[in-house]
Parts: structure tokens; sequence; C-alpha cells
């Protein structure tokens, strides 16, 4: 990584482990601060567990995890989850308004979303405010994408982890979640790691990219590394033959 960006999360020797099985072994690396970062690999890599372990959901077997320099069991629970925002694939809903959905992660801190920030927080993601007052059994799934994003920001994370968020999109959701996402990373300097399997993807959207292959990191670099990479498996896994 270039020097001039300092990490927002590093990875030290980290392992984890389910039982006596070894999902992650011996993760060194950072994910630049204020960048995007594709995390990309086969099926079972364990890209989903290193993203769980970057917001605490779950902690190593052995390792440290520095979320800004700071050791991530130093921090407060709750701080690091509004620090560190995620979203997936296909976000779980409650079943009322779109309002009530955005509302929802600061009910659960005894708090209240005002309505004229909520109509932002649609705007930012490219919805019209006047939604907000719509069930969201009725949005479209590129719609409801972009309210469980919109729903992510309202912590104003500083870090933004995204699990397959555009795996189920038509081509025009994609790209309108795409181009949100890099209007987020430009407008507030979010740190964004996205995991895709669209290897196009991870090489458009990412200045920075992590390969994965069976529980470890193979390759680390610019995102252009994935038009030449170095090492032989990972030429394989971009060429097709491995998936
Ligand atoms: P990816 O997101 O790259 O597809 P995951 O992180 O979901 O990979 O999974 C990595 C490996 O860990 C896989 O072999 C998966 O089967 C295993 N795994 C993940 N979660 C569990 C679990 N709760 N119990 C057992 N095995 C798990
Ligand atoms: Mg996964």
């Amino acid at each position: 990584m270039s020097t001039q960006y300092k990490p927002a999360i590093h990875f030290q020797h980290v392992d984890y482990r389910i039982g006596d099985l070894e999902i992650l072994n011996d993760i060194t690396g950072s994910f630049p601060q204020g960048r995007i970062t594709t995390l990309v690999g086969p099926s079972g890599a364990g890209k989903s567990t290193l993203l769980k372990l970057c917001n605490g959901l779950i902690s190593p077997a052995n390792g440290e995890i520095f979320v800004k320099d700071k050791a991530i069991g130093d921090y407060d629970p709750v701080e690091l989850r509004r620090m560190v925002g995620m979203a997936l694939q296909s976000a779980p809903m409650i079943s009322g308004t779109v309002y009530e959905n955005l509302n929802l992660p600061l009910e659960l801190q005894g708090q209240q979303l005002a309505k004229e920030q909520a109509v932002e927080l649609l705007e930012d993601v490219g919805l019209k405010g006047d939604l907000l007052d719509r069930k969201v059994k009725e949005l479209s799934g590129g719609q409801r994408q972009k309210v469980s994003i919109a729903r992510t920001l309202v912590n104003k994370p500083e870090i933004l982890l995204m699990d397959e968020i555009t795996s189920s999109l038509d081509r025009a959701s994609k790209l309108e979640v795409e181009e949100l996402i890099s209007k987020i990373n430009r407008k507030y300097k979010t740190t964004i790691i996205w995991i895709t399997h669209n290897l196009q993807q991870a090489l458009e959207i990412g200045d920075y990219t992590w390969v994965m292959m069976d529980g470890q990191v193979v390759e680390t670099g610019e995102s252009s590394l994935l038009e030449d990479p170095q090492n032989q498996r990972v030429n394989e896994f971009v060429k097709g033959v491995v998936s």
C-alpha cells in the first residue's frame, strides 16, 4: 500500500476458528482509510468471516485487529457498531414504512430520527423524500437495497462493510448502487470494504484489492493487480479456472 494512506483497519496475525476448524489463518494486512477496498476470492475463502471480525460481530482466536490504531477489544461495542457500519446482500427489514426502518438504529439507542434527517438520508442514496411513508414491501429490490444502505448511514459510520450488496440486483440497480457507494466515499471520505464475486466490479470500483483463498490473504495491492496477478492461483482464479 502506498505510504500516504493510514490504515482504517489493520489485521495482525489473525486466526479465526470454529471449534477445531481453522476458518482464517494468519491474516495480516491493512484497509486504507478513506479508500474503497474490494475483497474477492472463491466461495468459502473466508471473506464474510473476515468482514464480521471488522466490526466485532465475532472475535479472533489469535492475533489483533486495530480500528483506527486502537485495538478492537478496547472499544465500547456500541461505539464500534456506530463507527463501523455493515450492509448485507439481503438486508432484514421490518414490515413497516421506510421511515420506521430508517429510524430503527436510533430507536435501538433510545433516540428518534428527525423527519428532515430521514429525507436527507433518502436523497443521499438517490431516493425521493416522499418514499418515507411508503411500506417497504411496496418497494423494488433496488429501492430496498438503497433504503438498507441509507439505514446503515444513520450513524454516520466512518467505515462501511458491504457483503455482496449488489448480487441480487438487476444491472441498472447494480450500477446505481455502485455509483452511490462511490459518492458516499467521496462526500464523507468513508472507508469502504466491499466483498464482491464480480471481478470486473472489484476492478472498476476498487482503489485497493485483497484476494483471499482457503482462509488466507494471497495477494493485495492496487485493484489493477486483478488485470495481471503475480500469484499463480490468483491468476487461475481471475481467468475463471477456480470459482
Ligand atoms: P466466503 O464469504 O468467502 O464465501 P465464509 O467466510 O462465509 O466464506 O466461510 C469461510 C469458511 O468457513 C467456509 O468453508 C464456511 O463453510 C465456513 N464457515 C463459516 N461460518 C461457519 C459456521 N458458522 N460454522 C461452520 N463453518 C462455517
Ligand atoms: Mg460470503
